[in-house]
């Protein structure tokens, strides 16, 4: 079967300090794959090289067996809560309606599919009471759920969030778990990044252990094991021998 993702060698770098050493892996169309690692482990810049926002030094990347330039528009991207500008004075509805551009030709305006589809999202979060308030007067949880609408509305084929879950509440982390679940169960490809071990296990099918060297990846009960995480966190983890009996 093709491979959603494909990644060669994958070098970046910022001013010569590595980010990204050496990364190689591929990821299966149909599956939830947490990206998992310490803070500045390179996971963000993991997720901007593979959509071209930020340049690599060296390797291949594939998507469905193509260039990213050919397949954008079927990708969706969540950045990082804290490096979205809140303040910036749009609506709701209109931020979720942007997820739709990608699919327009150029110079065409959305229209009444358009903004059905995007109601439809926003309803499928939970928000469809909200599509006229201002995005800046919403809690962070309602944020993330709207930022999650507008990654449906694209209709993509291969979804990257980086941390959705900081910063929001129990029950918007669930409806979007949920939403997650039920994308990868109609055979969407979902890479999540997300900075702690807590739920790794309930969430994810798959992980990417990443410590700007690729510590380990594969099926999550592969890479749950007290000696590979210690690797990628430097630290030990002795309560995790309980749950690995467990497992
Ligand atoms: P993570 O998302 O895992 O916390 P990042 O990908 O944000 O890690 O960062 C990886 C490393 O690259 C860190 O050491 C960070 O300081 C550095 N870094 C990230 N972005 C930049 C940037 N724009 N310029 C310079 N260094 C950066
Ligand atoms: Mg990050």
């Amino acid at each position: 079967m093709l491979s959603a993702i494909t990644v060669r060698n994958l070098n970046v770098s910022y001013h010569g300090n590595d980010a990204i050493q050496n990364v190689s892996f591929s990821v299966s169309p149909g599956k939830l794959v947490g990206i998992i690692g310490p803070n500045g482990a390179g996971k963000s810049t993991l997720l901007k090289a593979l959509l071209e926002l930020i340049p690599r030094d060296t390797g291949e990347i594939q998507m469905n067996g193509k260039g990213i330039s050919e397949i954008r528009k079927h990708v969706a991207y969540v950045p990082q809560r804290s490096n979205i500008d809140w303040d910036f004075p749009i609506t709701v509805i209109d931020t979720v309606l942007l997820g739709t551009y990608p699919n327009l030709g150029i110079f065409q305006r959305p229209k009444k599919k358009e903004k059905a589809l995007a109601y439809d999202c926003l309803q499928k979060v939970g928000m469809g009471d909200y599509a006229n308030r201002q995005i800046g007067e919403l809690s962070g949880g309602q944020q993330q759920r709207v930022f999650m609408a507008r990654a449906l509305a694209q209709q993509a084929d291969i979804f990257f969030l980086d941390e959705p879950f900081v910063g929001i509440d129990v029950s918007s982390e669930k409806a979007i778990v949920n939403i997650l679940k039920e994308l990868r169960d109609g055979g969407k490809t979902v890479l999540v990044v997300h900075h702690d071990l807590n739920k790794a296990n309930d969430y994810f099918d798959e992980l990417i252990l990443l410590n700007k060297e690729l510590i380990g990846v594969g099926e999550v009960e592969k890479v749950f094991r007290s000696e590979i995480l210690a690797k990628a966190y430097n630290t030990q983890f002795p309560f995790l021998k309980e749950m690995e009996v467990q497992m």
